[in-house]
């Protein structure tokens, strides 16, 4: 794959991936496409033989793995993880409501969105429906509405003067989408728009029973090349599906003979506590079914190494006294190596470095950022997962700026360059990706 192909590929799996649940099928389709099988977790697995394989829990993470050998070998694994879930408006059970004239839809604001950049947008609805038919089965399908149904107006000027000097935006009252204008004799039934949507790929839906939802609101705008030579990529989501199209593309374009494990966890801008977060069990659960001896297992996963990717702040030119000097990230420099002398990031020295030697060896450039001592740093699933299954980490991810706008902004290069250094990370020889011991 060539720079440009990479771009129009990455284009592709995001705009066809408006919510964690389409992430995830886009995943799978990719790694059973490469020769995956599917696991379930309610299956019995047994000794699993060498090949390739992946898993999904509540279909919005998943894991893949590939085992040149036996797991009972103890080979150490590579391993790559990264969230699939994107702050934005989550549509509540109950959304529909008519006001002045307008049928409107409740929403509520899902992580640390950026809620001036959603106004004044053409929406649509994506996720995930459950349904039963006319046997009375329970049924789980996709949807994704691919047309605008919905805007949320910004308040006219005129009507509060003193907007762009001191806007405070109430999350209950001021967010409230517009999906129509409502008539005396019809009210929108949200079901039956539901119902439409879901017969449009599955005609056995036309007479279904909708019983609940996991839908959100996105951008149909798609995803574009800016600026004067298409430096600059802008859309939805790059946080953090960049980092999942690269390392599950990563995965899957390089040689079968290695052991390697790659992680997408949902909820990761929700705190990461539930079944399927990185503080949930998923990924432990699945180290002891592939190793069920725990000194194997300990043995394993002390000699691999997790690459946590996820973006990074570049430097923004407007507001360059919001980094470290000496840790400003730009645009088109290469991934970024994260570090906190907090551990809000798993980055030590000896990880450090051998992030470093795999983008020497992809011949990519890298840089460092620290967040300045007197702001608040985020964090990533590196930390988490460091914590619960004792991996060495590196926290890492392309430079990007208005992270949790609704469209965001990275340079053309550096998905490229994070994928050449996964890439590279994958193929590294079993001695060239291990810690080794301090020499006192
Ligand atoms: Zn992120």
């Amino acid at each position: 794959m060539q720079a440009n192909d990479y771009i129009d590929d990455l284009f592709s799996y995001i705009d066809r991936s408006p919510t964690p649940y389409h992430a995830v099928a886009n995943s799978a389709a990719l790694l059973r496409d490469h020769g995956f099988r599917h696991l379930r977790e309610a299956d019995t697995w047994g000794i699993l033989a060498p090949g390739a394989y992946y898993l999904t829990r509540n279909d919005a993470s998943l894991i893949a793995f590939t085992l040149s050998h036996s797991p009972q070998t103890g080979m150490p694994l590579r391993m790559a993880g990264a969230h699939t879930d994107s702050p934005g408006l989550k549509i509540k059970p109950n959304p529909i409501c008519t006001r002045h004239g307008c049928v409107q839809m409740g929403v509520a604001v899902y992580g640390g969105a950026l809620l001036a950049s959603w106004f004044d947008r053409p929406l649509s609805i994506a996720g995930r429906v459950s349904w039963s038919g006319d046997d009375g089965t329970l049924r789980c399908s996709l949807i994704d509405c691919q047309r605008p149904v919905a805007v949320i107006p910004s308040l006219a000027i005129h009507l509060d003067r003193e907007v762009n000097d001191k806007r405070s935006i109430n999350r209950q009252t001021d967010l409230v989408p517009l999906v129509a204008l409502s008539s005396a004799a019809v009210t929108p039934d949200f079901h039956e728009v539901l119902r439409y949507e879901l017969a449009s790929r599955h005609p056995e839906a036309a007479r279904a029973t909708l019983l609940a939802f996991d839908l959100f609101l996105y951008d149909t705008q798609p995803l574009c090349r800016v600026g004067l030579d298409g430096e600059f990529i802008m859309g939805g989501r790059l946080d953090n599906l960049l980092s999942c199209h690269a390392i599950i593309r990563a995965l899957v374009q390089s040689a079968m003979d290695r052991n390697r494990l790659v992680v997408l966890n949902d909820h990761e801008e929700v705190g990461s506590v539930s079944a399927s977060g990185a503080q949930g069990p998923f990924l432990q659960s699945v180290l002891e079914r592939l190793y069920p001896n725990t000194d194997l297992r300990q043995q394993v996963v002390t000699d691999s190494l997790l690459v946590s990717v996820d973006n990074a702040h570049a430097v923004h030119p407007n507001f360059a006294a919001q980094h470290d000097p000496e840790h400003s990230p730009q645009l088109n420099g290469g991934p970024v190596i994260k570090t906190n002398a907090n551990q809000r990031y798993a980055t030590n020295g000896l990880t450090s470095a051998l992030f470093r030697r795999f983008c020497d060896k992809a011949g990519v450039p890298c840089q460092q950022f620290v967040m300045r001592n007197d702001l608040a740093c985020g964090s990533t699933i590196g930390p988490l997962t460091a914590t619960a299954i004792g991996v060495p980490t590196v926290d890492v991810g392309v430079p990007q700026l208005a992270m949790h706008s609704i469209r965001e902004t990275v340079g053309h290069l550096d998905g490229w360059y994070l994928l050449q250094a996964l890439t590279a990370f994958f193929a590294e020889e079993d001695a060239g990706f291990r810690c080794p011991e301090a020499v006192p």
